[in-house]
């Protein structure tokens, strides 16, 4: 203390001012340093960096109910299923660099292979990826990977934030269509969501996730060769033309040679062995297996829809039904296509056993929002359309509240919802401000 007063006395005023000011740069460039780079908590390596862990797992928690919606909502029909990809998850999540986020792990009820991450740790596997694994190594290999995107901010980087929000931006254009069963219509609906799912990580991103993935498997006891074998099944897959179902788990993480040869090489330098786990990966997704031809042929009256074969449609959802009668989004299909061939009553009953057997996803309760707005039930339809809105902002909703209050006269409400759907998504923004106008200058 003493030295260092002793010391400033002696500086003279010159070289007190250069001192002043060799401070100044070193405090601004530290300065910038702090607020720009900042160390990877995965690879060590110093990047840049524009976000900190609170806004992660604001991010994370904020999309999470709203992105496992636009996904087909959780898969409630086998909550053991959900409980075992958990536990999985959580075994890895252990040994993250980051391991005190708080990592979820959800089955969503879709046929399309897929997995995504959140910022903040919320990862999502849809039923469609896990039909198509062989063992528990080769889960913990998918959700893994998943971890490390989370754990190392790949999907908080802010390249990919803005690239992802302007496809979100363009899939929302399609809303108002509703030609087909399209739930995929309903779902880019939804406000800012169906964002991270489409997330496309850089090469540079997939090899760390394949990496350290590989190696918080290996921590935990499983056989990091899981990670070779998937990679090569899914470069396979990638080259057949047929397998379209993975475009869009290939698009988010496109897999390559350079990819398995990567893994090959991690793997050398991990411990051999491990745990595979092929009996109780099958004896735990037993049920799926058994429900899923029943889910094929939901598949399939879908695609019947879009192509304006209704009675073709229902046929086939009822032969869903008849495999397993629990299952809400059997009766969802059925009620869409009776929609479509007017038979309003019968499509009303569809809806309400859909919603009876899961009021925890939009797309039925909205359906039957709309179905009974069109028959002008206009009070259940606000009911419906309120319900929906809790689980999924859709422009779509907001639109025909927006409708009902002007059919009620209700001119300041209708202008309310006007400017609700105006900020649930870019489209039809022409046509929402002449309303908010007119009802403006009608509500005098
Ligand atoms: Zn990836």
């Amino acid at each position: 203390m003493f030295k260092h007063f002793f010391l400033s006395a002696q500086i003279s005023p010159a070289k007190l001012k250069a001192a002043k000011l060799t401070d100044f740069i070193f405090c601004m460039s530290l300065l910038a340093v702090l607020s720009s780079c900042s160390v990877n908590p995965v690879t060590g390596k110093q990047e840049l960096a524009w976000v900190d862990e609170s806004w992660e797992r604001k991010i994370g928690e904020q999309h999470y109910s709203h992105q496992q919606q636009a996904g087909g909502g959780p898969y409630i029909i086998d909550p053991d299923l959900t409980l075992y990809v958990r536990s999985v998850g959580k075994k890895l999540a252990q040994y993250s660099k980051r391991s005190h986020l708080p990592y979820d792990f959800i089955v969503l009820n879709d046929s399309s292979p897929n997995a995504w991450a959140l910022p903040g740790g919320k990862i999502a596997i849809n039923r469609g990826l896990l039909v198509s694994l062989n063992n528990e190594a080769e889960l913990a290999a998918v959700l893994a990977h998943e971890i490390v995107h989370a754990d190392a901010r790949h999907s908080a980087q802010s390249q990919e934030v803005g690239s992802l929000i302007s496809v979100g931006q363009l899939a929302a254009n399609v809303l108002l269509s509703n030609a087909g069963y399209s739930n995929k219509a309903l779902q880019q609906g939804i406000a800012y969501t169906g964002l991270y799912g489409q997330t496309r990580y850089s090469r540079s991103r997939e090899l760390e996730a394949d990496l350290y993935g590989m190696e918080y498997m290996s921590a935990a006891g499983y056989d990091p060769e899981a990670a070779v074998s998937l990679q090569k099944t899914f470069v396979e897959l990638s080259k057949d033309r047929r397998s379209d179902a993975f475009s869009a788990l290939f698009a988010s993480h496109p897999p390559s040679e350079s990819r398995v040869a990567a893994n090959e090489q991690t793997a050398w330098t991990l411990k051999r062995g491990g745990v595979r786990g092929k009996a109780r990966y099958q004896q735990e997704i037993k049920q799926l297996m058994t429900r899923k031809p029943a889910y094929d042929l939901s598949d399939k009256a879908k695609k019947a829809i879009g192509e304006k074969k209704y009675t073709e449609a229902i046929k086939l959802a009822n032969k869903a039904i008849k495999i397993e009668p629990l299952e809400s989004e059997f009766f969802e299909v059925k009620g869409a296509a009776q929609t479509k061939l007017n038979r309003s009553s019968d499509a009303l009953k569809s809806f309400d056993q859909a919603i009876a057997l899961n009021d925890q996803y939009y797309a039925p309760i909205l359906r039957r929002g709309i179905l009974r707005y069109e028959l002008r039930s206009y009070e259940s339809a606000e009911r419906d359309l309120k319900a929906s809105l809790l689980l999924a902002p859709t422009q779509i909703a907001y639109i025909k509240l927006g409708e009902i209050a002007e059919e009620k006269d209700l001119c300041a409400e209708a202008a309310k919802y006007y400017r609700q759907a105006a900020q649930a998504g870019p489209q039809n923004q022409q046509s929402l401000q002449q309303k908010i106008l007119a009802l403006q200058a009608s509500c005098r």
